[in-house]
Order: structure tokens, then sequence, then C-alpha cells
């Protein structure tokens, strides 16, 4: 039972918003609770919002019954502003609508669409959106547009301020606005009559305040996100441009923002970058402001990066050794420049080296135009932040802080930050930041467990902000947003005036202080310090998460479940509940866990390739079903083990059970006996579908013809049990089409020996039997050194999943190949390929894509055909095996935007693993095979 008002919101809402986008129980108030920042409060309600209509349902409601509501996006936020005690409203991610206009000047997006994915539909263009924080991969335009977030290349002259056309906005009584539309502008104008005079009024009294007005446009010069963007006041004249503007950095706590159309930037394809190192901070900084200062130089970004960051990432693997040698005083710039031809580039870089030949650098001032070095310097910029949370000890917090200084003044107050960092015990805190508009970001841990340290903190804190936003008339957050970690000091930075005006504007949007409470406007002197987030350990494998949220997009049960962080958050608080001996509450938590947390995960380790610290959240859910492992299971996994090609004889007789039942009673009856029969099983029985495979026999005991060059064939045990799907245009099963590519390109084919009883391992490691896992290994690792005459030759596994199991568990130096490394190696140079003349498609696994064979799967594509397709957002298929039968909702939801991604004329597809392709093609509609039947129909 909820407290107060909630019981009787709850009530109310489930009549609009189904029970299944609303949570109020522990578990989940907490894991959709968390944001990046360092902050935790425990929402009473989450609701995932699926559209605009729950949100002005929401928003009604809460505002009758004078309920606090924040809302959130993708949650990467770090000044504690998308978290929320009360009812925290969460953009679905299905929320991603983005309509071009036809020149491709202006992009509409909805909330929860990513950066990334908004840069990628305008990519072919040659455009992108204006707005670039180092999270765009994960942020949403929702939390882009409410933060003003910004980032290396975007300064002030391309954020969402700058590059605003217009927004469709939902008022905290539910109102909405288009300023887009004449005529919703023309009825808003009737319905909000004071609103709209006393916002024009607001915007003249500043105006008339010559010293406000001045200080205003100064300190906007810069980048500043601390407080309201009072510059609209002073920018616009038109009432709804100066609305408008003043949501874009408001943190939710103004209006809702349901669609942003932005003006889209132009994205230059010629990049020259140069790493350049200076003798001292000083000197760096007198770079900086040359760079800013001279109005002929065309520079995109400088990031500055001191001493001790470079240090941070010296010792990992790839970076340049020279690194290691440079003197403790000296600091750099990454500088790049950008053009649309090559020409000017060059001519820019000359410019740009002709400018700044008399500082003092180390190391001789050299521009590249080679994407691998230039990466490699981005590189060490973008593993900074990273490079700290790796290091933290455990239990404590990384911080990353976020001011601006005029650029005159970034040398002298760089310097005296610097001292700040001593003079607190700071002293590994590292500096690095996008110079060029004076914003830079300093790192450093935090223990928030003891109150020595809080206070601690505190007091550094307030060291900080007189000397940024006093001595210096800086910026407290330049685009990080205020969130309740700067809202104590907003007035410190704006001085009175200018924060009883933002007062008055939080005040006319929101008069019953619904909106965000705390965030921006908080008379909490010490609200900074409050409200801290425990860090406390759990498990070695996730213990250095620092909750970043940039793992969640690619994680494939992100909108049924759990994501990454969800489950990460889930098992600290179980932890820490065990550690304070509360079991029931920690067992309460570990039963609701069950199937969001462990059963939806696809163990496809996908995260590890977006987190910045590598964790694999995967490996958790392995470790901790392998604790809810019995004797009983145990003995059971013994028994597949010791009888395993019973066990897929067996297999393969429920698979021709089911087939010879869907050639009798067709495919519709089938799918309506099958789906009645699971719900009685509640859900035990696994999920049938057209595009399940029939079962197959093949032929190990094949010979081929002798030949010095020689393989070995693996065929893993799904594709030695699984066929095609009865209506599959292609018949020919994959083994078959295997064996007559290598005969064609005139190998001579091993099959192993005990065939019948080998696997790599895969199905018993994924569900925690490592025990078992590792015996089925070590059987096929031996059996493939016998094959290969002890390493001789190479070894071809035909699924991408089971090839990665080998290569990690395999102890000696047998050489294994998954597909399409192996067509590249051995097949392509003693095959022609002719390219068929029609698109196709192709979905590389989760497993080639952290085997990094993502490109080379490409490669291989583009040598196959005319038209290489990979759907947009698709990554990991979420069939993970067996999941795909058993949790078929998780299949279903990471491919829902697969079919709206091909092409009509698009309808041939492949991948490399069978079980991945039964999930694809059911829901795309199109037949998915392994790629070798492809290179086999284009070779000769
Ligand atoms: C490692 C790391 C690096 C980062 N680097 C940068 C950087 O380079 N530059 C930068 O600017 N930021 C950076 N950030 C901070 C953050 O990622 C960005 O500000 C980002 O834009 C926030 O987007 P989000 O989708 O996560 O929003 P959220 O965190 O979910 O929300 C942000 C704010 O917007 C509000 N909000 C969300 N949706 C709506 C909506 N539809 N209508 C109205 N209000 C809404 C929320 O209430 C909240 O106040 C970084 C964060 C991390 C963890
Ligand atoms: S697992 Fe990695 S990416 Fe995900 S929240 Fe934790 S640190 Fe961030
Ligand atoms: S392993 Fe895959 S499913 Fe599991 S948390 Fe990571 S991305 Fe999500």
């Amino acid at each position: 039972m909820l407290e107060g008002n909630y019981q009787k919101f709850y009530n109310e809402i489930i009549s609009t918003v189904s029970k299944k986008y609303i949570y109020t129980d522990k578990l989940h108030t907490l894991a959709y609770g968390t944001d990046a920042s360092f902050y935790r409060l425990l929402p009473k309600i989450v609701i995932k919002a699926q559209n605009a209509y729950h949100v002005e349902s929401i928003l009604k409601l809460a505002s009758k019954l004078e309920l606090a509501v924040t809302f959130r996006a993708a949650g990467t936020s770090l000044s504690g502003q998308a978290i929320s005690d009360s009812i925290l409203i969460v953009t679905a991610r299905t929320w991603t609508k983005a309509t071009l206009s036809d020149d491709k000047s202006l992009i509409s997006l909805e909330p929860s669409i990513t950066g990334a994915n908004a840069n990628a539909i305008l990519a072919p263009y040659g455009k992108k959106i204006g707005p670039d924080p180092a999270s765009i991969n994960a942020a949403m335009i929702g939390g882009i547009a409410a933060n003003n977030a910004s980032g290396m290349c975007c300064g002030v002259s391309q954020n969402s301020y700058k590059t605003l056309k217009s927004m469709k906005i939902i008022f905290h009584d539910g109102t909405t606005l288009d300023t887009g539309s004449a005529s919703s502008k023309v009825s808003f104008l009737k319905s909000h009559e004071t609103f709209i005079s006393d916002l024009l009024a607001f915007s003249q009294e500043v105006k008339a305040d010559e010293v406000l007005s001045a200080k205003i446009a100064k300190k906007f010069k810069i980048k500043n996100t601390c407080g309201y963007s009072l510059n609209s006041l002073i920018d616009f004249d038109d009432v709804f441009e100066i609305l408008q503007h003043l949501i874009i950095g408001s943190e939710g706590t103004l209006a809702f923002i349901k669609e942003i159309t932005y003006k889209t930037v132009i994205d230059h394809p010629n990049k020259a970058s140069a790493l350049v190192f200076f003798k001292d901070t000083k000197e760096a900084c007198a770079a900086v402001t040359k760079l800013k200062l001279s109005k002929e130089i065309k520079v995109d970004a400088v990031e500055l990066m001191d001493r001790i960051a470079l240090k941070s990432i010296e010792d990992e693997k790839g970076m340049p050794d020279y690194l290691k040698g440079l003197h403790v005083d000296v600091c750099s710039l990454l500088i790049e420049t950008r053009a649309a031809h090559k020409e000017d580039l060059v001519q820019q870089t000359q410019e740009i080296k002709e400018l700044l030949k008399d500082c003092q650098t180390v190391r001789e001032l050299e521009f590249t135009d080679d994407v691998a070095e230039y990466s490699l310097f981005w590189k060490i910029r973008k593993g900074l932040f990273p490079a700290v949370g790796a290091v933290r000890e455990l239990g404590t917090t990384v911080i990353i802080e976020d001011i601006a200084f005029p650029i005159e003044d970034l040398a002298a107050g760089t310097l005296k930050l610097q001292a700040l960092f001593l003079k607190h015990g700071y002293d590994k805190a590292l500096i690095f930041g996008h110079a060029l508009e004076g914003n830079l970001h300093f790192v450093f841990t935090q223990d928030f467990a003891s109150y020595t340290e809080i206070k601690r903190y505190e007091h550094f804190m307030e060291d900080v902000t007189q000397l940024v936003a006093v001595e210096y008339k800086g910026s407290l957050k330049a685009e990080h947003g205020t969130g309740r970690n700067m809202a104590p000091f907003v007035e410190l930075e704006w001085g009175h005036d200018a924060y009883v005006m933002m007062k008055k504007i939080k005040n006319l949007f929101d008069p019953q202080g619904i909106l965000n409470p705390g965030v921006i406007i908080n008379d909490d002197a010490e609200a900074h310090v409050k409200n801290l987030k425990p860090m406390p350990a759990t498990n070695p494998l996730v213990d250095k998460c620092i909750e970043c949220g940039f793992c969640e997009p690619v994680c494939p049960s992100n909108v049924i479940t759990f994501t990454p962080r969800h489950r990460i958050v889930a098992n600290r608080e179980i932890s820490d509940l065990q550690a304070k001996e509360k079991l029931i509450e920690a067992q309460d938590l570990i039963n609701a866990y069950q199937y969001d947390g462990l059963e939806t995960c696809a163990t496809c380790s996908l995260c590890s390739t977006l987190c910045p610290v590598g964790i694999d959240t995967g490996s958790l859910t392995k470790h901790l079903r392998a604790k809810q492992i019995t004797q009983a299971d145990n003995k059971k996994a013994d028994f597949i083990v010791n009888n395993f090609s019973t066990v897929l004889k067996g297999m393969k007789f429920g698979l021709k059970a089911s087939n010879i039942t869907h050639n009798i009673i067709g495919t519709k009856a089938m799918k309506n006996v099958t789906s009645t029969l699971r719900k009685i099983s509640m859900n035990k029985m696994p999920k049938w579908s057209p595009t399940l495979p029939s079962a197959i026999t093949i032929n190990a005991e094949i010979k081929t013809p002798k030949s010095e060059n020689k393989v070995v064939y693996f065929p893993s045990c799904i594709s030695r049990t699984m066929g095609q799907s009865k209506d599959d245009a292609e018949q020919d099963i994959l083994f078959d089409v295997t064996v007559s590519l290598l005969v064609k390109a005139g190998y001579e084919v091993i099959i192993p020996q005990d065939l019948e009883n080998l696997c790599c391992g895969m199905p018993f490691s994924s569900k925690g039997f490592i025990k078992q896992a590792n015996e089925k290994s070590s059987q096929l690792e031996e059996s493939l050194r016998y094959a290969t005459n002890d390493g001789k030759y190479p070894v071809l596994c035909d699924t991408s999943p089971c090839t990665k199991k080998m290569l990690e568990s395999f102890k000696g130096n047998l050489k294994i190949y998954e597909p399409i490394e192996f067509t590249l190696e051995f097949l392509v140079p003693k095959l022609t390929l002719i390219k068929i003349d029609e698109p196709i498609v192709i979905h590389s696994t989760c497993s080639s894509r952290k085997m990094g064979l993502h490109d080379d799967f490409m490669k291989l594509a583009n040598m196959c055909a005319n038209e290489v397709i990979v759907p947009q957002d698709v990554k990991c298929c979420g069939f993970a095996g067996d999941r795909g039968f058993n949790f078929p909702e998780l299949n279903e939801s990471a491919l829902r935007n697969l079919k709206s991604s091909i092409p009509a004329n698009a309808k041939l597809a492949f991948s490399t693993s069978k079980t991945c392709e039964i999930g694809l093609s059911e829901h795309s509609g199109i037949d998915y095979n392994s790629i070798l039947y492809l290179v086999n129909q284009c070779s000769v």
C-alpha cells in the first residue's frame, strides 16, 4: 500500500497507463530510480511513459494531487537532476520517432531517441545534430535538450539552445504547445494570457536592467548550465522563442519536452588532429587563448589534458611510449580542425601551426589526418574518466566536476584549481576538458561513507565555488546541468537579482512546484551533500561499475526488463542488505530479481563493448545462475555431458515431431495449439515458431578428395541437429554447403572423430554449469588436437558463439576460426567471388562483434553483394541459445526494429549462428542463413 495521495494516484492512473508500465516495488523503483550521479533517491512510483498521452495524463493527475514528478530519459546525468523520491516518469525506449525535412536542414526527434541514433539518421547526408556530449551513444534527446548538454566540438554555437527550431511541450497541468504550429500558438495565447504577459514582462525587466543584461550576455559567452537559460530573456523578443529557449537546460523543472526540432549542422568529412605537449599548464592555456581569440583560425576542438590525466592512461595497452617520459609539469592540448575539402584542411593545419609556433612545446607540433593515428589521440582523451573509475577503491565514487573559466582567465584559474586539489588532499585529481570554451572537468574519487570525508568534499567545493564563481566569474556547471549538486550555489554564481528572476520563472511555469523539485532552485544550502549514493561491494566482476548507463542502449532486455546497470544496482543493494544481515529483505529482492535480472539476461556480453570500465554483466548473470544450481540440476547436467549424443537425438526427435505436426495441421493451427499449450504450462513449454528448423542428420563419415590443403571442420551441435525450416527457400543443410564450399576451394575436409559427442560447452556455461562446460570443452579440444595433427591444420567452426567459447576455453595453440575470418583468410584467396546483384542484409552476432569481426563481416558481404544492409539499432538478437524458445519476449523485444529497418526489396539475409537466425527469420519475415551459403552461391 502506497502512502497518502500516492495510492490515489496509482488507483487513478492505471485507468490510463497499463499496470505493466508502472512499478511500486523496491527492486524496480531502486533499479529504475538510479542515474549516473552520486545522489540516490528512491521513487515511490516509476512509470515508463509510452507516449505523450501518458505524460499528459500523469501530469494532470499529479497536478491535481500535488505530487512531484521527475522526468527521466537515459539517466546519464551527473548532477542529481534525474532522480526522484516521488513519481519518476521514464520515457520509454520505444518513443523514438525521427522526421527529417526534405532538405535535411531540420530534424524532429521524440524524447527517447539517442543522440547517436539521431546522428546515424543524418550521417548519409553529411549532417549531424549540434549537441555532442561524450555520452551521446546513451543520452537521449529529452535529456540532451533538458540539460543543454554539449561536448568537444559544439561549443556555445551548436548546442541545443543555438540549434533549436521548435518544440512540442507539455506543461505541468497537461496543456500542450507546439511552437512550430501557428494554430497551437494562437490557442496557447488565448488560454495562457497571463502566463504570456508575465513572461514578456520578465524579458522586458531584464532587458531594461543594463547591468543584469550585460552579465547574462557575458556569462553565456562561455558554456554555462548553472541555473536557467536567462539568455533567452535578452536574446529574443518573440514570446514563444523566449519560452522554448527557457526549456533548454531547465532539467525537467519547467515542462516536458515531447518533441524537439533541431536545425542540423554540417559534419565535415575531413579531419586532422594534433596532440601537442606544452612545457606547462600556463603555456598550454596561453595557446588556447590564442586559438580562441584568433579570428582567422578554424579550429573545431581543443581538449586540455594535464600531466596527471596523461599519467592515468600511460600504462594502458596501445598508448605511445613517450607519454611515460613526459615531465611532471607538461600539459597537453588535443587540437582538431575539420574541413569540407582536403586542401582547406591542409591550409587550416598550417595556419594553426603558424599561430602556435612561438609556444614552448616539448615535442614537435604535427597534425595527422590518418584515421588510426588521430583515433589514438582521441582514445587517450576519452579514456581519462574511465581510467579513474577503473582504479578507484571499492566503495568510493568517481566525481567529475564541470566548470568553465572565462577564456582570458583559463591559465590563472587552472593553476589555482590545481592548488586547491593539493590543499584539500585531492592530489590525484586530474584535469581535462574542452579548453576552447574554458570548460574543464576535474575528476577525483570520493568516499562518502564517512562524515570526515563528506566534510572534506564540502570544504573543497566551497573553495572551488568561490574560485570559479566569485573570483573568476566563471560557470559552476558548464555542460552537465545544475542538478542538486550546484543548486545551493546558483545564487552565489549569478547574484541576487538573477536568482530572483530564476525563481520567478520557476514559479510561472510550475506554480505548484511539482516539477523536479530540489533541482536548479533549492533553498537547502546543504543539498549537494545530502542523499549521497552508497556504492557497496557486490562482486568483483562488477564492482568497478560507475553506474554511468553507457551499457544500456545495447542490452537486448532494455525494453522489457532490466539493463546491465539495473542488474548491478540491484545486486549492490542485495549484497548490502545481506552484509547488514537483513536477510528477509535481501531474499525478497533476490526473488523479484529472478525474471528481470537473471532469466532475461541473454549473457551476450555486449554490455562490455560499451562499458568504459569493461564490465561484462553477462558474467555476473552466469555467476548468479551457477549459485542457484542444485545437486539435482548438477546430476542432470552430468547426465547430459555423459550422454550427449543421446540427448541430441532426443532434441532431433522433438524437432521431428513438431515438424510432422506442423506439416499435418498447418502453420496457423500449429501456432494456436502451441501458444495455448504454452499458456497452460505457464510458459514452461518452449515457444514454437514457423521458422523452427527441421531435424537433420549429417554425414560425419564424409570423405573429400585428398589435398595438401587440409581443414578440420567442426559443425556445432546446433548445426548438426537443426536444418532448414519447412518453408525456407533454401533447403540444403549448412553442413553440406560448407563441405562443398571447402572442397571447391581445394581443401580436404577432416571431420573430428566422435563428432556426435562433441560440444564447445557453451550451453552449459551460459546456465552456470561451469564444471560440465569445462569438461565438454576439454573433450573437444582434445579431439581437435588429434584431428588437426597437433594444431597443424586450421579448424573451421560454423557457429560464431561456439568459436568464441572455444577461443576462450582452449588452453593450447589450435588455430580456430569462425566463418567470416576463415573465409577471408582461407577461401577468398582460392576462389573468385562474383557479386550478386541484389541487396543482402547481414547480422553480426554478439560473439562476432566481441571478436572484432563486424568490419570483416561488412568487408566479406561487400565482396559478395552490390548492396549490404545492416539494420540500424539491432545489436544482440536476444535469442541467446535457448532463451528465444523459453523467453521469446526477449527475442521479440530485441528485434522490434528489425523488420522496419529492412527495405522491401531485400530478400536475402545472412549471419553466423543458427539459433540467432531462427529469431531473425521470424521477426524479419525473410530467411536468414549462414554467410557460408552466400559465399558458396557467389564463388567459383
Ligand atoms: C561518463 C559521462 C560523460 C558525460 N559527458 C558529458 C558531456 O560531454 N557533455 C554533457 O553535456 N554531459 C555529459 N554527461 C552528462 C549527461 O550524459 C548528459 O547531460 C546527457 O545529455 C543527459 O541525457 P540523458 O538522456 O541521460 O538525460 P537524463 O539524465 O535522463 O535527464 C536529464 C535531465 O533532463 C530531464 N529530462 C529528461 N527527459 C526530459 C523530457 N522529455 N522533457 C523535459 N525534461 C526531461 C531530466 O529530468 C533531467 O533533469 C556525461 C555523463 C556521463 C555519465
Ligand atoms: S556496467 Fe559499465 S557501462 Fe554499465 S553502468 Fe556500469 S560502468 Fe557504466
Ligand atoms: S550480457 Fe547482454 S543481456 Fe546480459 S546485461 Fe549484458 S547486454 Fe544485457
